[in-house]
């Protein structure tokens, strides 16, 4: 099977998996509870924080809260800083190329009363940070941004984002950095608050970090225990924990390196995929090398995941979170990319796995679904 679905979820490290079974069997204990082996747990969890804040460097003024994954994180730094900013700013920023963890969760909130205001996108899929300008004033409380997006690649300019942001003292930017972990350098430093899952860079699923810079500025949406600064109350998931720590180290040290050749297999394949008529590469130039999106007007975006799938290429139309939604992608409308093209989209997305092998054989494969679907290209 050659996978080349890794926006969607990656396999798991086999020493990730090892940390948290390991964990498990031996430090099973709950870091409130007041006994010896408690004790040592709670050690264990601020010891993995501080590797954390050491791994980016991160300054004093950040905390590391652990969650299931980004939609959690999302969810609890959008609601939460929205919540408590309500009194004197209810307009909050986002854009459509936003992921459905942010784009519901703002779509709650403007039903119980906040302003959202959506950032035009220009055609390259980058957010119009002229408008963005525009749109800033003393009653924004919140603008959200993600770092790489999942469905087209994009990297939006974050630090030039926080510049905008940051003239406004109330004003507060978050960041799901989900797509840009292990990948392309993180912008933490500009970001106030960021999301990242651990599934998407080798980790388990249902892990994920949320980088808080000062804890003081969300209001909690989780009620219970007080566990993680009364964020994310709950008994912690130490295992889970620790082996994300595992998982986000080996992703930053190999960060450049996969970069690289990644890079290299994008080339590759959009060389190759130019000599196709008729099949159009929809992912921007400059984007994350992992994600490449590929028009072919005229056949559907399901087909051709099938037609693929029939030959052992797993890869997606959109997202896995959209791709059984009927409905037009919005980030490629966004980018005006014609109509007949996105219902005929699909991602490819690689990974760590990815090898050259993987490249070869998707191409011998390719030719073979092009065979299939040549006569309905327009
Ligand atoms: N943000 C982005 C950009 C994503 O790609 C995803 C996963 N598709 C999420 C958030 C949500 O992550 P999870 O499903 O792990 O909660």
């Amino acid at each position: 099977m050659i996978y080349l679905d890794n926006a969607a979820t990656t396999k798991p490290r086999q020493d990730v998996l090892d940390t948290f079974l390991k964990v498990n069997e031996s430090l099973y204990f709950n870091p409130n509870s007041p006994h010896k082996a408690g004790i040592q747990a709670e050690q264990l969890l601020q010891q993995s924080k501080d590797q954390i804040k050491e791994l980016f460097k991160l300054e004093k003024d950040f905390d590391i809260v652990f969650t299931s994954g980004a939609t959690e994180s999302n969810n609890i730094a959008i609601k939460g800083i929205a919540y408590k900013k309500r009194a004197f700013a209810n307009v909050i920023i986002t854009s459509v190329l936003e992921h459905p963890s942010v784009l519901e969760v703002v779509r709650s909130l403007e039903n119980e009363g906040f302003d959202i205001k959506y950032v035009n996108v220009t055609k390259d899929g980058q957010i119009d940070l002229e408008h963005l300008k525009s749109l800033m004033s003393d009653k924004v409380a919140l603008v959200t941004c993600m770092q790489v997006n999942n469905i087209m690649g994009q990297i939006q300019p974050i630090e030039a984002v926080a510049k905008i942001v940051h003239q406004y003292p109330k004003a507060h930017l978050h960041v799901d950095a989900v797509q840009a972990i292990g990948k392309i350098a993180l912008d933490f430093k500009s970001a106030d608050t960021m999301s990242l899952s651990g599934h998407k860079f080798h980790g388990l699923k249902g892990q994920g970090l949320l980088f808080v810079r000062n804890l003081h500025q969300i209001e909690p949406i989780v009620h219970g225990g007080g566990q993680e600064y009364g964020l994310r109350s709950g008994t912690v998931n130490l295992p889970i924990d620790i082996a994300i720590v595992k998982a986000l180290k080996v992703a930053v040290k190999e960060s450049a390196q996969l970069y690289e050749k990644l890079s290299e297999f994008n080339q590759e394949i959009i060389q190759f995929l130019n000599e196709y008529s008729g099949v159009k590469v929809n992912s921007p130039s400059g984007a994350s090398p992992h994600i490449l999106n590929v028009g072919f007007p005229g056949v559907k975006g399901e087909v051709l995941v099938n037609a693929f799938s029939k030959y052992d290429i797993m890869l997606s139309t959109t997202s896995a979170c959209s791709s059984k939604k009927a409905s037009l992608n919005e980030v490629l409308l966004a980018m005006d990319i014609p109509k007949t093209q996105i219902e005929g989209s699909i991602r490819i997305s690689m990974g760590a796995n990815t090898t050259t092998d993987d490249i070869r054989n998707f191409k011998e494969k390719f030719n073979l679904v092009y065979e299939e679907v040549k006569e309905l290209l327009k």
